[in-house]
């Protein structure tokens, strides 16, 4: 038998206010009301239509009231997938999900006049003719890696499918089994490998490849070995790789290139005792390796790009393919990428200029001073629903840049008695600006690693809130 719908709930349906009602009563409130908003508050009319039609029989309905308070809040905030400012408290200093790289105001500020005036993006000034485009960002390139030159397109996927398109087509490339990576966005080396024309030989095996297995692969098709950096996992156990230096002297010996895909690369030696060991690109480009490519917007701290750097011979031929026009960089980029290069000429003052820089080379003290602020704005909601202590913890430098560092971190854990953290991660997300945080164990984690000194008042005022208080 059919379950009949009780008559008080097609009372209410029947009382819903109209549209024109709705924006009549925004207007009156204010509020952004009509065809901007008209999205958002359909949205709400039929999530609230719904929710009407699935409550129980005995359940309390909320009526028209409760319909239009629901409507005034949805448009008195931008719709959640507006870009807008997020605190990152997960403690992943290069978030992919949240804009992976955060650029400092000494940084954007120095570049900013230039966005609202024309500029020499491809114009010779001494020839007054056209030039080469990108300013120094080449010149740049190589002065910070010690190779021969540099260039950028859009990204490291575009770097890698140029490399290889324009160097590689109908040619073999020589990748190792274990480092066929899939890099988030559906990057696959193999795809891309295909995409470019380039064949692909694989060596070796997942958790070994030997320096011999290339040499046995090498053909008179062979045109260069490439190493991917497994960025978003890590190998470990009865492992073996080849390194950079012996594919070099390799890869001499048989007339071919070495090609480093690092993913992630830095300019900087970092003194965080987890990123103590990671090789520069300048180290890379030491080692042997021909061409390196690598993103902006990873551990570099810059804006969106594939950065190459290498043998001149080899980065002309790229610049020279028609890829190279499609995936070039705009000039609002450029500007903001040479001034993040320029900052790297003067690496003691790095932490002021890079933000990257800065979070990952936080110490305990700078996230202790950090903690102890939120401590006290947090002491009025104390005892007030929530409970929270300060911990010690590890936070990640960034899954799909740098999977295996992780560093010593200091959170504050968050609880609600008798609830999940699921619940308390989703109130702190809808809270403005949302709080995006990390779980463990039921509790919600606020890590001090990506936290910015300006985020914790907003932070404690969201706690607060939530407490009441
Ligand atoms: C991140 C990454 C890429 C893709 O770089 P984007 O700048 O995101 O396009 C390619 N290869 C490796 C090894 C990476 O880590």
């Amino acid at each position: 038998m059919k379950a009949s719908t009780p008559t008080d709930v097609q009372t209410l349906l029947r009382d819903l206010p109209s549209i024109s009602e709705v924006d009549r009563h925004l207007e009156a409130k204010g509020l952004p009301s009509g065809k901007p908003v008209r999205a958002r508050v359909n949205q709400v009319l039929e999530a609230f239509r719904a929710a009407l039609l699935a409550a129980p029989r005995d359940a309390a309905l909320p009526g028209r009231e409760a319909l239009l308070r629901e409507i005034e809040a949805a448009v008195s905030r931008p719709p959640p997938n507006q870009l807008r400012r997020v605190i990152n408290a997960t403690g992943v200093v290069v978030h992919t999900n949240l804009g992976r790289a955060v650029l400092t105001p000494a940084l954007t500020q120095a570049a900013q006049a230039l966005q609202h005036a024309y500029i020499n993006l491809e114009f010779d000034l001494e020839a007054g003719k056209r030039g080469e485009r990108g300013g120094r960002v080449p010149e740049l390139l190589a002065t910070l890696s010690g190779a021969e030159a540099g260039l950028v397109v859009n990204n490291n996927a575009a770097a890698v499918l140029l490399l290889l398109s324009a160097l590689a087509a109908g040619r073999e490339v020589i990748v190792s089994r274990g480092e066929l990576v899939e890099i988030g966005g559906s990057f696959r080396v193999p795809d891309i490998m295909r995409q470019s024309g380039a064949r692909l030989v694989e060596v070796g095996t997942t958790n070994r490849t030997r320096l011999a297995d290339y040499a046995e692969a090498i053909t008179a098709d062979s045109v260069a070995l490439l190493k991917v950096h497994r960025s978003n996992f890590t190998l470990t156990g009865f492992t073996e790789e080849a390194t950079v230096p012996e594919l070099a002297a390799l890869a001499r010996e048989r007339g071919l290139t070495v090609w480093h895909d690092l993913g992630s690369g830095t300019f900087y030696r970092f003194s965080q005792p987890a990123l103590r060991n990671l090789p520069t690109v300048a180290q890379e480009i030491e080692a042997g390796a021909d061409v390196v490519a690598f993103s902006g917007d990873k551990l570099l701290g810059s804006v969106q790009a594939g950065i190459v750097v290498g043998r001149a011979a080899l980065l002309d031929r790229m610049r020279r393919h028609p890829l190279f026009r499609s995936l070039r960089v705009d000039r609002v980029r450029l500007v903001l990428l040479e001034h993040s290069l320029l900052a790297y000429l003067e690496m003691e003052r790095l932490r002021e200029t890079n933000a990257v820089v800065d979070l990952l080379e936080r110490t305990p003290g700078d996230m202790e001073w950090l903690a102890g602020r939120l401590l006290d704005a947090l002491k009025p909601a104390e005892g007030r629903g929530l409970s929270w202590e300060v911990v010690r913890d590890q936070s990640l430098a960034g899954g799909g840049a740098v999977p295996e560092v992780r560093m010593d971190t200091l959170c504050l854990a968050l609880q609600r008695p008798g609830r999940d953290g699921e619940a308390l991660a989703a109130d702190l997300r809808a809270g403005e600006p949302p709080i995006v945080a990390r779980l463990q164990e039921g509790r919600v984690l606020l890590d001090f690693r990506t936290l910015f000194a300006h985020d914790i008042e907003d932070v404690a005022e969201a706690i607060r809130a939530l407490c009441g208080a």
